[in-house]
């Protein structure tokens, strides 16, 4: 019946405020009082380093051609022994929207999310970034993970060296 439709309409919004007015309230009363984020929470970004104490980032710019706000950049530069790494690195978090997409592009987990979310600023510049502020001591996850020892210069070989493979053709030998 549209009347009794009517007055359960009017009188359920008043059973429900009435019902959370003898609830305990569950306001946070942020910043004196602060949450702990769950684990897997992302907030700022980190560079971490291999079990070697290296710095894992080897200025291969994925993260800044995936990152959709363009706030990444850096230089790339190159050790004695041909180890690539940045000369600089540094991110606007100014403009970071926070949806990991550096952190998946990332072939070497260098750059990762952490936890930190309390970086809130007036002043934006004080949210630009460099290397050294976001250089951590540890691994962060899979902190036993060494990138470059999987697919670095250290266990590189000439081509055409492995057991199954052919050594390489000379593409000008195919030229007429
Ligand atoms: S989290 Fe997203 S927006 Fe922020 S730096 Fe990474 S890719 Fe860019
Ligand atoms: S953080 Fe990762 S993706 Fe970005 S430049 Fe360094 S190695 Fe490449």
């Amino acid at each position: 019946m549209p009347l009794l439709r009517d007055i359960k309409g009017t009188l359920q919004p008043f059973w429900i405020t009435f019902r959370n007015m003898l609830k305990k309230p569950v306001t946070v009363q942020y910043p004196e009082e602060k949450r702990q984020p769950f684990p897997r929470y992302r907030a700022r970004m980190v560079l971490t380093r291999d079990p070697n104490g290296e710095e894992r980032c080897v200025a291969c710019h994925l993260c800044s051609a995936a990152c959709p706000v363009d706030c990444i950049s850096m230089q790339a530069a190159e050790k004695e022994d041909g180890r690539r790494y940045a000369a600089w690195f540094r991110i606007n978090f100014a403009r970071c929207i926070f949806c990991g997409l550096c952190a998946e592009a990332c072939p070497t987990l260098a750059i990762q999310m952490s936890p930190h979310y309390e970086i809130c600023n007036r002043d934006p510049l004080n949210l630009v970034l460099e290397k050294e502020d976001l250089l951590i001591e540890g691994g962060g996850q899979d902190s036993g993970y060494n990138f470059y020892q999987h697919a670095g210069i250290g266990v590189t070989q000439p081509r055409g060296a492995g057991k199954q493979e052919k050594p390489p053709v000379d593409v000008r030998d195919n030229m007429p």
